[in-house]
């Protein structure tokens, strides 16, 4: 696959990464996400081919050793990865694939050469962060909580890695700011 634009969005668990990719995708139809895979269950309301591919740790494993992906990582104790089909059906259709992952997988992407607009997206404060992720309609423990809310802090430690950081405070004015970003600088 010759390497076209991507636009990768990371950022702590419970920042507001999928509102604010949900609103871009609605104003922005140069761009497309895509999906990603993981050995998660799937939240309440979350679908198969939608929000992720849902899949076995073993079906997963079988795929790395397959090649079929282009970065995959652990997280929380499971697997999450970028299908090298997902991003191929999006560049396929013309679109630019919108990437919503991990600081690692982030990094992964740029060691390989994967050019486009890397954004970090910051929550207005630590307690915020810690509010919305309690808020989260799940059915993730405290001790999950307790996990997401310490990763979340080594994971601010990545923003330097990123070409841009937007603050999620106003979701409509961080919405403005990542479309500004992506008309100069993507498309
Ligand atoms: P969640 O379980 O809350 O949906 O996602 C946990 C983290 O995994 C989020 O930071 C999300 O961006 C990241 N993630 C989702 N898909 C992928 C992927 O394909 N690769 C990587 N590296 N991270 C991913």
């Amino acid at each position: 696959m010759s390497k076209k634009r991507i636009l990768v969005i990371s950022g702590p668990s419970g920042v507001g990464k999928t509102t604010l990719c949900d609103h871009l995708i609605r104003k922005e139809h140069t761009v497309k996400p895509c999906v990603t895979a993981t050995s998660r269950s799937p939240r309440p309301g979350e679908k198969h081919g939608k929000d992720y591919f849902f899949l076995t740790k073993k079906e997963f494993k079988d795929g790395i050793k397959r090649g079929k992906f282009v970065e995959f990582t652990t997280l929380f104790g499971n697997y999450y990865g970028t299908p090298v089909e997902s991003l191929r059906a999006v560049f396929d259709e013309g679109k630019y694939p919108l990437l919503k992952i991990d600081v690692k997988g982030a990094r992964n992407l740029k060691n390989k050469g994967y050019k486009g607009v890397y954004i970090f997206i910051l929550p207005p404060d630590e307690e915020t962060l810690k509010h919305r992720l309690i808020q989260r309609k799940s059915k993730e423990s405290k001790e999950e909580i307790k996990k997401r809310l310490s990763r979340a802090k080594r994971e601010m430690t990545y923003r330097k890695d990123y070409d841009f950081e937007v603050v999620n405070d106003k979701i409509p004015r961080a919405v403005r700011q990542i479309q500004d970003i992506t008309r100069e600088h993507l498309c």
